[in-house]
């Protein structure tokens, strides 16, 4: 399998891989956003540094 396809493109753009939310563990997933992700679950929020 080549290495861009790890990553999935949407609407033009490169995103990455989903991660589980920190405080749900597992199964939960973050929703990325433009400049932040954020768990649908507990509310966790995380801000991207770019
Ligand atoms: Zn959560």
């Amino acid at each position: 399998m080549a290495k861009k396809d790890m990553y999935e493109v949407e609407n033009g753009k490169l995103k990455r891989l989903r991660r589980s939310c920190p405080k749900c563990g597992d199964g939960v997933f973050l929703a990325v956003h433009e400049d932040r992700v954020s768990c649908g679950k507990c509310g966790y929020t995380e801000f991207k540094n770019k």
